[in-house]
């Protein structure tokens, strides 16, 4: 098999890490990362669900491999969030400080960043994500970012001319620095300007306008091994990724677009450091009814919301199963919920050692990078004994699942409230209406007899149906009729076995 036809059988993240293995040298790195400048957003999920599948992937291929999450806590602290609207008088100050030293208006954590980090990690924990996270204000305050900003003061015409090459700038302001120093006497980040420098040590002003915040106008004077500063985004990326020998980082569509960042980050490594970057995956976004998810919009479903309202396995497996470039539309509703359950249903069905098509092979593998599925009986038998029987310790009973049915009912609860369960599978027995076809009903339950399978029952329709001169599809609506009064209901067969024959033929005859 040749290499491309070998790579139509793999899921995303086996041919990422098997990119990884052939063009880069142990030991393998995997690294993502967050700004923690907010609530959890969907697309973080992404940022660490798509980095810990690779991981995954690439770990069966070397036992070495590490993943990596960088907290991006030394950004500047440039919006009040919106659950936040409330402390604005007291963090309104604070703008334009590193969000490490911010402090969390809650009170429940060291700083602002730390806070929102916290809703970060607790998210992975409950997905099995487990990295390495690696928080930018300690590296700094180690000094392990002090090479790098050395040699990029050091040579700073030059990494000035590559980060306006590959942003495709026409100009570059006459006092770009790529250190940010942190002001002395405000603390703040983001209004600071180098004056000049020299062997390490520099000069700054506290004076830019940034619209959010200003500077407050000290003058001073600072050293790269007082690690009071952090590196313009656009060559701090390069630099920590070289630091930590990252084999491979993705990025979502934006940041790979002509001129955008990830420009700037590879050409810093083969023209900088005179290597090759690592492999940069791009992932598509999160999309809800084809618009971009977007919180300040109102758009898609919160993370809330997802982590109450699915099954985490769930989840996971809607993220993962899609090609990682593609657009992922994440919605929820009667439409679509059903079909997601019984498609992660096969997916978990599914013995991956054994011969697959395409399709269900990378169904297979998503599902392996999921946590594993509560529950063994399918939803829809859950659904329709729940609506016969309203009662949940018995369809576990009935269903001989008592655990996974317990797992199920709290969702089930939340999906019947939300109307995403199709109408045909609520319902109540007994509420039934007068059928169209009294004779075809009453011929058909004479005919109907104690052991009868699913099949067997489907089949007596048909014949009923046919021996009483009426189309198959009017008797079926006849039956959901009496039995629901609805027009439609769950598969027959099945239906009537659970229901019980001796229980069918009362409610056929009531
Ligand atoms: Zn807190
Ligand atoms: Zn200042």
């Amino acid at each position: 098999m040749d290499d491309s036809s070998e790579k139509k059988n793999m899921h995303w993240s086996e041919i990422i890490a098997k990119d990884v293995v052939n063009s880069k040298k142990p030991p393998y790195v995997v690294m993502s990362g967050i700004t923690t400048s907010g609530p959890l957003h969907p697309g973080t999920l992404c940022e660490f669900m798509f980095a810990d599948a690779i991981y995954k992937s690439l770990k069966k291929l070397d036992k070495g491999a590490k993943f990596v999450f960088v907290a991006d806590i030394l950004d500047a602290f440039d919006n009040i969030p919106a659950p936040f609207k409330q402390y604005e008088g007291e963090l309104t100050p604070h703008l334009g400080k590193p969000l490490a030293h911010t402090p969390d208006p809650m009170g429940c954590h060291h700083s602002f960043a730390e806070h929102f980090l916290s809703e970060a990690t607790d998210a992975m924990a409950k997905f099995d994500v487990h990295p390495e996270i690696m928080r930018a204000d300690q590296a700094y305050a180690e000094g392990k970012y002090d090479k790098y900003a050395l040699e990029y003061s050091e040579r700073k015409d030059e990494i000035k001319k590559i980060v306006q090459e590959s942003s495709l700038r026409e100009t570059m302001p006459d006092d770009w620095h790529p250190i940010m120093p942190i002001c002395e006497q405000c603390g703040k980040i983001a209004t600071t300007t180098i004056l000049s420098y020299s062997n390490g040590e520099y000069e700054y002003s506290c004076d830019r306008d940034v619209k959010y915040t200003k500077g407050c106008g000290f003058k001073g004077k600072g050293k790269i091994s007082d690690h009071k500063y952090k590196l313009l985004f656009r060559v701090d990326w390069p630099a920590r990724q070289d630091m930590m020998h990252v084999s491979t980082e993705g990025g979502s569509v934006d940041h790979h677009t002509r001129g955008g960042t990830l420009s700037t980050v590879a050409a810093v490594h083969r023209k900088f450091f005179k290597h090759d970057p690592p492999i940069y995956y791009k992932f598509g976004f999160l999309k809800y009814k084809g618009k971009k998810y977007s919180k300040s919009k109102g758009i898609g479903h919160s993370v809330n919301e997802l982590m109450q309202i699915l099954p985490i396995p769930v989840f996971e497996y809607a993220l993962l199963r899609p090609d990682i470039q593609e657009d992922k539309e994440l919605v929820l509703d009667e439409k679509t919920l059903l079909p997601l359950i019984s498609d992660f249903e096969h997916a978990a069905s599914l013995d991956s050692d054994s011969e697959l098509s395409r399709a269900d092979r990378k169904k297979s593998i998503s599902y392996s990078l999921t946590e594993k599925k509560e529950w063994n009986v399918p939803l829809v038998d859950v659904l329709v004994n729940y609506a016969i029987h309203k009662d949940w310790d018995k369809v576990g009973e009935l269903l001989e699942d008592p655990e996974g049915v317990k797992y199920l009912s709290g969702y089930v609860d939340k999906w019947i409230e939300q109307g995403w369960i199709p109408d045909k599978y609520v319902f109540e027995l007994g509420k039934g209406e007068s059928p169209s076809h009294p004779e075809a009903i009453k011929k058909f339950s004479d005919s109907l007899k104690e052991g009868m399978t699913d099949n067997e029952v489907h089949t007596l329709v048909f014949e009923t149906a046919k021996s009483s001169d009426i189309p198959p599809k009017e008797l079926f609506q006849d039956l959901y009729k009496v039995i629901i009064g609805k027009t439609m209901g769950p598969r027959f067969g099945k239906f009537a076995i659970i229901i019980g024959i001796p229980r069918l033929k009362e409610l056929l005859s009531s």
